[in-house]
């Protein structure tokens, strides 16, 4: 047998071998559409009798070489690539959620999968448990329903940072038959890896560290192929009973371990077309060939980053799993051995007027909601995202009013470090 390459090389050669003469790197087919010979051929596609490209809604090559690199990096089955990271969650769930089931998620989930799982489902008909992340397997167990199709978690969440404690949700989920997807963005393959840990389901923002370069806005779906859906028919109608849109095939008879995949691209991006651009795709792929690289960078910088503010008498508090006195490093260490990611969160002792002044002072570290790329960058939820809430109602999220989530670039440390530590001088 080959000998398993390491992640680097994954990340660089992972889902694409051209022939004699074709372009070593992975070509952008920019088309809409694709031709057959044959009225028989065509329609041996719409069947799902043969594989082949139609119609880019549904599936293109570049994506899906793409997708390809992604599955190889997770160690999954098959994936797909979506138009956002939203929409990777979106179809992750929807693919096997109907009007009338149920879904438990862990609450510390970022903001936009927060709303769409409790805002978005809901008016869908579909019900959501939120529990703390930190639940023990009876707390856990306490929230699953006759009708739960799914649990849902956040590896390393965003904006906390805090660690998932992947087998036990596994465990659980296993238990009572139901896959548990995972949203991997902030720790990506190369830190962890959530299928060899019995996450069934990993999903991506591909917008995040995967791009890394703060150009294209993409997500990603990759099944690791093990969850065993014929199990349970009658729980999962959608994957395990016959598809009348297409003449009564049962994806999971049909298609084994791809069934879900094959499902989700079939049908979720036929119907809902959330399919994410071939262009897009060739940038995430620039992106994801330094991933490897990247990473190491961005945890090394965070880790000298956090150290100092630690030590800074300004700083009440640092949140980052890699320090030894973060309540996640225990959990971090195990999963995420290597590192865990370029942000963490912070509270400053000087109070609103002091944050705001610090945050105006600085100079290489930009304000901005976006997260995890090559750009060191800083937000306050209370005077940004979430300026809305009371402080009250803040505390009540979750969120602590004077929480700022600090994103650290690709840099230098030492550059980094002195902004941050003009810009503390100068909020007095
Ligand atoms: C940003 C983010 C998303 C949403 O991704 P988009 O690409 O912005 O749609 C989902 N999950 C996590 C953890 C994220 O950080």
């Amino acid at each position: 047998m080959e000998k398993k390459k390491g992640i680097g090389t994954l990340c660089v050669q992972a889902g694409y071998k051209p022939g004699r003469g074709e372009s070593r790197q992975i070509p952008i087919i920019q088309s809409t559409t694709f031709k057959y010979e044959t009225s028989d051929q065509m329609g041996r596609l719409f069947d799902l009798e043969d594989s082949g490209y139609f119609y880019t809604r549904l599936q293109n090559p570049t994506d899906d070489l793409v997708a390809a690199k992604i599955t190889a990096l997770e160690g999954g089955f098959a994936g797909m690539l979506t138009s956002s990271g939203q929409a990777a969650n979106w179809f992750a769930c929807l693919n096997i959620c109907q009007a009338g089931d149920h879904i438990v998620s862990t609450n510390n989930i970022y903001g936009g999968s927060f709303n769409l799982l409790g805002t978005s489902f809901r008016k869908l008909g579909i019900d959501v448990t939120f529990i703390h992340a930190d639940s023990s397997e009876e707390e856990i167990r306490a929230a699953l329903r006759p009708n739960t199709k799914l649990i849902f978690a956040e590896v390393l969440s965003n904006p906390s940072v805090e660690v998932l404690d992947i087998e036990r949700y596994a465990r659980v989920a296993h238990a009572f038959g139901v896959p548990l997807i995972v949203d991997n963005t902030f720790a990506t393959p190369v830190n962890c890896r959530p299928i060899e840990f019995g996450a069934d389901i990993v999903t991506h923002s591909t917008t995040k560290y995967m791009d890394g370069h703060g150009v294209a806005v993409g997500g990603a779906i990759v099944d690791s192929g093990n969850f065993p859906w014929s199990d349970w028919p009658e729980r999962f109608p959608g994957l395990c009973t016959p598809d009348a849109s297409y003449h009564g095939l049962v994806y999971t008879q049909a298609f084994g371990k791809g069934a879900f995949i094959t499902k989700a691209v079939s049908q979720l991006m036929r119907d809902f077309g959330a399919q994410q651009g071939p262009q897009n795709a060739f940038y995430l792929n620039l992106g994801l060939q330094s991933l490897h690289v990247r990473m190491q960078r961005h945890c090394e910088s965070a880790m000298q980053v956090a150290r100092f503010l630690q030590g800074h008498p300004d700083v009440a508090w640092v949140r980052y799993p890699g320090l030894e006195s973060d309540p996640y490093h225990a959990l971090a260490q195990k999963y995420m051995p290597g590192g865990t990611c370029g942000v963490m969160c912070i509270g400053l002792k000087g109070g609103r007027d002091f944050d705001n002044r610090f945050m105006d002072a600085l100079q290489l570290i930009t304000i901005e909601t976006h997260v995890a790329d090559c750009y060191s960058c800083i937000l306050h939820p209370a005077s940004h995202t979430h300026r809305q809430l009371s402080d009250e109602q803040l505390r009540e999220a979750g969120i602590d009013p004077g929480l700022m989530r600090l994103s650290i670039g690709l840099e230098d440390a030492a550059d980094i470090i002195d902004d941050l530590d003009q810009a503390l001088r100068a909020a007095h």
